[in-house]
């Protein structure tokens, strides 16, 4: 397969049955260490042929059975792995075998020679210079063409670089291959968000095999993890929050103040700070911290800091809603909860974004952070992972 997001790709999970449908199926077709086989020659940095050779449905099988484990932490150090060891993978594959048009995920086009004047050619391929070898020729040749809007959604540096003529990028294999990358990082972002909303009903193979990723994820990167750590439980890093979550902390009108304060920044600001990446959804506080003082220290002043923000100050006109903070949290309604307490209600998780636009419009103004984002928690460990990935890129 050369593409794990392209048509090709698309089609054999539409006869399959659907993604679903798949990841129900993959268990008993992929073993976990053949799953892993596809991210532990990492480690030496050598691409075993092999993986090179799979047939279509073995390669995507592999590919989405990864995208299963992610689905327990997405935007973690595994995400990383499995980012880099399969864009080597397709990016081999497809400087080796060519690009099918019906096979790759980014919107290329055909295109005629004469598109591009010779004179222009001459100068940009440097085809008057004979001293070139033929490898090198070839790198710097046009071979590809995209709409100028495509490029510009997946091109991060200067436009300077490419090619540009009538609306469209001319573009040279290297070129090409850092667009489909970046798209092929989004396009898995965008999976591990759709499948993070159905992780309770995956099979344990999934939950097995992201221990096993994250066992090698701790040790590829334990430099960087002595250095900077992981999007485990750590302090609350505002910067790093969601427009909404902002929007709630300012202080809300009295008619979204309940929804704002004691359903969204609870469960948000409780989640963040105290499991980030809950291996499952029936979670309790105590599964995750020993005694209250995280909640008591860092996150009710927070919350009662925001409720005094709003208009009228939430907990002036209603005392009692401290005791559905604890409620939210899964203690029961209660204003003195002691750790064991936890579980006597359910831990409200933060509410998706389709959500939170239905209930309260006016806490929702995207930026560009958001694209592709279905719940306020995920953007923050988006955020955090490429805070994380930056520093230790910037350190290295
Ligand atoms: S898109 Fe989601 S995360 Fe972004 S502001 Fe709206 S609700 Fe919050």
């Amino acid at each position: 397969m050369l593409d794990p997001f392209g048509p090709a790709a698309k089609e054999l999970v539409r006869e399959i049955g659907g993604v679903n449908e798949l990841l129900m199926r993959i268990p008993s077709y992929v073993g976990i260490d053949k799953a892993m086989e596809r991210v532990i020659w990492l480690k030496n940095g050598k691409l075993p042929s092999e993986l090179l050779k799979l047939a279509d449905l073995e390669d995507l099988m592999g590919f989405y059975a990864l995208l299963g484990a992610l689905a327990f932490s997405p935007y973690g150090l595994e995400m990383e792995i499995v980012k880099e060891a399969n864009a080597r993978i397709y990016t081999e594959r497809i400087s080796r075998y060519g690009i099918s048009h019906s096979k790759i995920s980014l919107p290329l086009t055909t295109f005629d020679e004469d598109e591009i004047p010779k004179k222009d050619r001459i100068i940009l391929e440097k085809r008057l210079h004979e001293e070139i070898s033929s490898e090198e020729r070839k790198k710097l040749q046009l071979e590809y063409k995209m709409h100028i809007k495509d490029i510009l959604l997946l091109w991060e540096d200067s436009l300077k670089e490419i090619y540009i003529k009538k609306g469209h990028g001319y573009l040279t294999e290297r070129q090409m291959l850092r667009l489909w990358r970046k798209s092929f990082e989004r396009n898995v972002e965008r999976a591990v968000e759709i499948l993070y909303e159905i992780r309770d009903e995956l099979p344990q193979y999934y939950l097995r095999l992201y221990e096993k990723l994250s066992e090698f994820a701790r040790d590829y990167f334990k430099e960087r993890l002595e250095r900077f750590g992981s999007a485990k439980a750590q302090p609350l890093r505002f910067d790093l929050f969601p427009p909404c979550i902002k929007a709630a902390i300012r202080g809300v009108p009295s008619g979204l103040r309940n929804y704002a304060i004691t359903v969204l920044l609870t469960s948000f600001l409780s989640y963040a700070r105290i499991c980030p990446n809950p291996p499952r959804k029936d979670i309790r506080v105590k599964d995750c911290i020993k005694d209250l003082s995280v909640i008591e220290k860092e996150i009710l002043p927070v919350i009662i800091e925001a409720g005094n923000r709003c208009t009228p100050p939430l907990f002036e006109d209603q005392p009692n809603e401290v005791k559905n903070i604890w409620y939210h949290l899964g203690f029961g309604f209660t204003d003195k909860p002691n750790i064991e307490d936890s579980g006597n209600t359910p831990w409200y998780f933060p509410p998706n974004c389709d959500k939170i636009r239905a209930n309260a419009p006016q806490l929702c103004k995207p930026d560009r952070n958001c694209r592709n984002i279905k719940n306020p928690l995920t953007y923050y460990l988006r955020r955090l992972y490429l805070e994380n990935k930056r520093s230790g890129e910037k350190n290295e």
